[in-house]
């Protein structure tokens, strides 16, 4: 007898476990190749991106990046220990094997199976010399929609200084609002948690009608300058009761929102529930829900009209496409969470390229000047990645796309090194 625990056993439901342990594979020498190396880095844009790097004992290697790097790189390179002798091509089962060693590891470590899985699709264009779209199962469109997180007044929902009311006003969100716009885009969302009220108790959760008033007066400055043909998201980042959740979304009905963004905290799915039936404006939520099994949950209850899957956390593209299918047999379609930089938004533009009931993917990296300088399409490296609101997915093999290590080495978090 031992004491070790019997990792046999899910944490959490899903999948029984599986003997995963196979002596022997047989491929052909081209593709009969072994995982060496994990390397990673981690770029200071405006949020921490972090990049995972998979070498071969063949002439290539594969890119991916993941949500919460500080955390998550630190176990994706030590992953190593489960993944050297692996074949990189064997990315379900890899998948399969890593969830089931760190059955407990939780949404740290979904980020990293999450960068290890993006650079081992990677990996597998490269070998079979097609773009990571066609691996997934061929495309719907040639050009994924990109919505474009937008922020009046300060970014980050605090003033820093003076009466909050005089920061976010109605005139900072319309101007904001125009000049996304008029770069191209067709789909933008605001954060409407901002604290305009400083006599609120946020704690308590509750807004009294003054705080909803002001509100609606942003959204109402928004629709009169871009009118109703843009999509238009409005994200509340879980901060309210569902009391006030639902006076703030039926004060919002008329200007016809696309969608309504975290009104309550996530684990409260009957709340969600509630107000995705009270409202006619759709309740999107999902940033925090990780694979096709809680996304389920969600959706066989009623808990969300849009799902909203991190490309970076959720278990993989192939999990997303899996999210993507379970939400189709409800009628929700997916608006794909996305903080990353140009690596990880390619990835999701190629996931959200071969799912049919895409929306939208994000892009929040506006303020980044020199997003679109960190990586270059190989098929056309003078192209930029994200144009006029659309990303036309790239055709070179793999991702399609390669990081610059001049601007990656400028912009390195204090500790990291280069790795490409
Ligand atoms: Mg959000």
């Amino acid at each position: 007898m031992t004491d070790e625990p019997d990792y046999r056993i899910p944490a959490g439901g899903g999948v029984p476990w599986r003997d995963l342990s196979v002596e022997e594979r047989h491929r052909p020498a081209e593709r009969d190749i072994e995982i060496t190396n994990i390397e990673t880095m981690a770029i200071a844009g405006n949020f921490t991106w972090g990049i995972v790097k998979i070498e071969t004992d063949a002439d290539v290697y594969g890119i991916g990046e993941t949500f919460r790097a500080e955390s998550a790189l630190d176990m994706a390179e030590r992953l190593i220990v489960d993944l050297e002798g692996e074949n990189p091509l064997d990315i379900d089962r890899l998948l399969e094997l890593m969830n089931q060693r760190y059955t407990g590891s939780g949404r740290i470590g979904q980020s990293a199976f999450t960068g290890i899985e993006i650079a081992l699709w990677d990996i597998k264009g490269k070998v079979l010399d097609v773009p990571v779209y066609e691996l997934l199962g061929g495309k719907y469109r040639d050009e994924v929609k990109i919505y474009c997180d937008t922020h009046g007044g300060e970014s980050l929902g605090q003033a820093s200084s003076g009466d909050p009311r005089e920061v976010y006003t109605p005139e900072s969100y319309a101007q904001a609002a125009r000049e996304v716009v008029d770069e191209g885009f067709e789909a933008l969302k605001f954060d409407l948690d901002v604290h305009t009220h400083r006599d609120v108790d946020t704690a308590a959760r509750r807004l009294d009608n003054e705080a909803i008033s002001h509100k609606v007066s942003l959204v109402e400055a928004v629709r009169e300058e871009i009118g109703y043909e843009i999509d238009l998201g409005m994200d509340l980042h879980w901060n309210f009761t569902t009391e006030t959740a639902r006076r703030i979304g039926r004060e919002l009905e008329p200007y016809d929102l696309a969608w309504l963004e975290d009104p309550v905290p996530p684990a409260q799915v009957d709340a969600h529930a509630r107000l995705t039936d009270a409202l006619d404006t759709p309740i999107l939520t999902g940033e925090n829900v990780v694979t096709a099994s809680d996304f389920n949950d969600y959706a066989s209850a009623g808990a969300m009209d849009i799902a909203a899957p991190d490309v970076n956390k959720c278990g993989g593209l192939w999990e997303l496409g899996k999210i993507a299918t379970v939400c189709d047999l409800y009628g929700i379609s997916l608006a794909p969470h996305n903080i990353s930089g140009p690596i990880g938004t390619v990835a999701g533009a190629h996931v959200s390229a071969t799912i049919p009931n895409f929306l939208a993917l994000e892009y929040h990296a506006r303020d980044v000047p020199w997003w679109d300088d960190l990586a270059r399409r190989t098929d056309a490296p003078d192209d930029p990645i994200l144009d006029a609101g659309y990303v036309d997915l790239p055709e070179g093999p793999g991702l399609g796309v390669e990081i610059d290590p001049d601007v990656a080495g400028e912009h390195l978090t204090d500790g990291s090194e280069l790795i490409v």
